[in-house]
């Protein structure tokens, strides 16, 4: 169960200090069955740092999420008290990533670039990846993209969600503007030089094998295409076609039969069929109002968690709400009938 609410607060400095020793002791234990003293390592970080994404992917139940029938900006206070509670985690996540994005597109919040500066300042050393599917890629967002990511301290990976090998194929999965989303990609791959780590990521067919829209060789074909043509330097591009699937069941509507994709149970988890997925305990999803969420399946919010406006993240990993969450994601303790991991395809995310 959530921990009982409380008042937003500051700690003193005082009392971070003594909380941060009693994390430090804690995590030098061995951590093989996760006993309820021991808090997390966390080393990725997923920050949804507003709200919105301008596409519709066929296969992304963004459309017909909570966060699009509650859209909002995190607020300055709430993403520098984020900043404020994950410092105790600064080893992990300085050695792992640091998303600002979660379920939603990144580019289109103003205040990107402010964050991804902040994330650098509190984290030096983490990777930050951004995905995006381009639209927002205008000349002026690739020019900061480039001031930001050219550093060569500034570790980075630009995921771009390019579904698509023509504009049938694209406007159909994405309910994007092909001509545009081509053109915005086409000038960030030639500005880049190399020097961006950018990753062209095409989801055409589907895990189970049911469905297609197209094949890894068709897409692999449409980039070699393209690159000849647009004289691409593809140093540190990376062109991943890949696979979709049904976000652990969480597509529900009938539009472009998306819910024909829905697997349902492919898993039973319990004391007897133990599981493990990382997302429970390296990584910290954290919406754009402050509530904590399981991972980036979780479109609904199925699973109840605190908001970090009335907890630290400290005190999260020591509550019960994390406790039982963690028992029911591994199977030390039963979960509901239609508990969101046994639905899932794609453990880890
Ligand atoms: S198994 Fe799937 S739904 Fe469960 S925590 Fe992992 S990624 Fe999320």
């Amino acid at each position: 169960m959530p921990s009982t609410p409380r008042k937003p607060r500051t700690e003193s400095e005082t009392d971070f200090q003594k909380r941060l020793r009693l994390f430090e002791r804690k995590s030098s234990h061995s951590t093989t069955d996760h006993p309820s003293s021991i808090i997390p390592m966390i080393r990725y970080v997923q920050v949804q740092t507003h709200s919105r994404c301008n596409a519709d992917c066929v296969f992304c139940p963004y459309i017909e999420s909570w966060h699009a029938a509650h859209p909002g900006r995190m607020s300055e206070t709430l993403w520098q008290k984020i900043l404020h509670d994950l410092t105790p985690f600064a080893s992990g996540i300085n050695k792992g990533k640091f998303l600002p994005y979660l379920m939603q597109e990144p580019l289109i919040d103003p205040s990107i670039f402010h964050k991804i500066r902040d994330i650098y300042t509190h984290f030096p050393t983490t990777t930050v990846e951004l995905s995006t599917n381009g639209m927002a890629l205008t000349p002026k967002v690739v020019d900061q993209l480039l001031d930001i990511f050219g550093k060569p301290q500034h570790k980075h990976q630009i995921w771009v969600s390019h579904h698509g090998i023509d504009a049938d194929s694209f406007e159909y999965i994405m309910k994007l503007d092909y001509a545009k989303a081509h053109q915005n990609l086409i000038h960030l791959l030639q500005r880049s030089e190399g020097r961006l780590r950018i990753r062209l990521r095409g989801l055409g067919h589907e895990r189970n094998g049911k469905h297609s829209f197209f094949t890894p060789q068709n897409y692999r074909d449409y980039w070699r295409m393209n690159f000849a043509q647009f004289h691409i330097n593809p140093n540190n591009v990376q062109i991943d076609a890949y696979t979709f699937h049904d976000r652990a069941g969480t597509l529900r509507r009938e539009e472009r039969h998306a819910n024909q994709f829905n697997s349902g149970i492919v898993r039973k988890i319990d004391p007897e069929n133990r599981f493990y997925c990382p997302r429970i305990d390296l990584w910290v999803h954290i919406m754009w109002e402050g509530t904590i969420r399981l991972c980036c399946m979780d479109y609904h919010g199925e699973v109840a968690l605190p908001n970090l406006q009335n907890i630290s993240l400290l005190d999260y990993f020591q509550s019960e709400a994390y406790h039982d969450l963690y028992a029911q994601v591994t199977g030390q303790q039963p979960s509901s009938s239609n508990f969101i991991c046994t639905r899932c395809t794609s453990p880890g995310g």
